[in-house]
């Protein structure tokens, strides 16, 4: 375990940088945890950038399996920072955190974020707290989504793409080869997903699993691959209880809206589309755990189990099928014999 506390900041960040989603917890956590103690003792300070930098570099780790603690300390001094910093007023009307998100998948520890190391030096839009608000907004929803507000909504360019695609195969106009398309989404799980690339995947795999199931499809490896992503994808979700009323899970009943979800889920842009479709605004404060119907629900490990499991059994379902098609055909074929 090392002593970081009496780290300076250069040396902080030469060893935040190599932190990633498979980075052990005794490495990573006791870095994670000397940012946010830096940042939550002065969250609206001079140096509050450097240690949003750090914990938006660390992102990929905190969005895998932090240690409880690494996690909880990390979300309250990144809530803070975006609180404090978020409400100064400036003159920008926009900020550099803001101009990739037509690309800014989950991975928001790959972009740069310009706060620390080779920067403009002075009071630019990067150092704006505006800007730094907007960082610690982004890395807070891709640990916890749905828990932070006034993300700019625009999911990937790549995703709106792979929507439409999706749409036309489970509205039956499919534009592309389906069977390529539904092969390629089944071998689409990252071993280390964020919460929102995992719902998404286990949310596009239950919208497409009636067609992949409906004998359009008839190169069963297709559903094989499908039940084997889904299978990762179960033992992926973590273990948090569900603490949401009855009848306050998702509606998925709409496969074209569920297809498209399933894709909005996978990054900060399209979740914050999500957002502004179901109402919120910039001036509703930042919580959203008093909704009726709670968007957070869309990343509920209990939900997507059952999501998971209704999925596995139409797949399985249809694979018996084709055994038995197979047998009556080998069956025939003996006779012909
Ligand atoms: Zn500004
Ligand atoms: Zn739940």
């Amino acid at each position: 375990m090392i002593d970081t506390t009496n780290l300076t900041a250069g040396q902080l960040a030469d060893a935040w940088r190599p932190i990633r989603a498979t980075s052990p917890a005794d490495e990573a956590d006791p870095l994670v945890l000397e940012c946010a103690r830096r940042l939550i003792a002065d969250p609206g300070g001079e140096q509050a950038h450097l240690w949003v930098a750090g914990l938006v570099a660390m992102t990929g780790y905190l969005a895998w399996r932090p240690g409880p603690a690494a996690e909880r300390a990390a979300r309250g001094a990144l809530r803070a920072a975006a609180e404090v910093l978020g409400e100064r007023p400036c003159p920008h009307d926009s900020h550099p955190y803001e101009a990739r998100m037509d690309s800014l998948e989950d991975e928001v520890w790959a972009g740069r974020t310009s706060l620390v190391g080779e920067r403009p030096t002075g009071t630019g839009p990067v150092l704006c707290p505006g800007n730094v608000a907007g960082w610690a907004r982004l890395a807070l929803d891709v640990i916890a989504p749905f828990t932070v507000r006034r993300i700019p909504a625009g999911a990937p360019a790549y995703h709106h793409s792979r929507i439409k695609t999706l749409s036309g195969i489970v509205n039956d106009y499919p534009y592309d080869s389906p069977r390529d398309v539904l092969a390629d989404e089944a071998t689409f799980l990252p071993s280390r997903p964020t919460r929102g690339v995992l719902a998404g995947y286990l949310v596009t795999m239950h919208a497409t699993c009636w067609y992949a199931a409906s004998g359009r499809i008839t190169d069963r490896s297709v559903l094989e691959a499908m039940i084997k992503g889904i299978g990762e994808g179960v033992r992926l979700l973590g273990d948090s209880p569900c603490d949401h009323a009855p009848g306050g899970h998702p509606d998925t009943d709409d496969p074209d809206c569920a297809g498209s979800v399933g894709y909005l889920l996978r990054s900060p842009g399209g979740r914050a589309e999500m957002a502004e479709d179901h109402g919120w605004g910039d001036d509703e404060g930042d919580d959203g755990a008093a909704d009726d119907e709670p968007l957070d629900a869309w990343v509920c490990p209990a939900f997507l189990r059952d999501l998971a499991d209704e999925a596995l059994a139409t797949l399985t379902d249809a694979l018996e099928g084709f055994a038995a098609a197979e047998d009556e055909d080998n069956a025939e074929g003996t006779q012909a014999l």
